[in-house]
């Protein structure tokens, strides 16, 4: 597979890091209590189709960007700069 870095263009998967659903963004209040943090921390959706990730391109440029990909197909349809990404 291969994701397109918004700074270096088309690269191979394996010089990201996967960080997760790209609602790793919104993250809770330090004084959001244990419930908050605990689902944010732990759990996770794990959707048939359309979704949108959070990638560190470790390997490369070290941009954090949000890859929007399709889980059924493997159909990667476009990437932006996580700083520049609504979730
Ligand atoms: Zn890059």
């Amino acid at each position: 597979m291969r994701l397109p870095c918004p700074i270096c263009g088309d690269r191979d998967r394996r010089e990201f890091y996967y960080q997760g659903h790209a609602t790793m963004l919104n993250r809770p209040s330090a004084d959001a209590g244990t419930a908050t943090w605990d689902d944010y921390l732990h759990n996770r959706e794990n959707p048939a189709g359309e979704t949108r990730d959070l990638w560190h391109h470790e390997a490369g440029c070290g941009a954090w960007i949000v890859v929007t990909r399709n889980t059924v197909t493997h159909e990667v349809s476009g990437a932006v700069l996580a700083e520049k990404a609504k979730t």
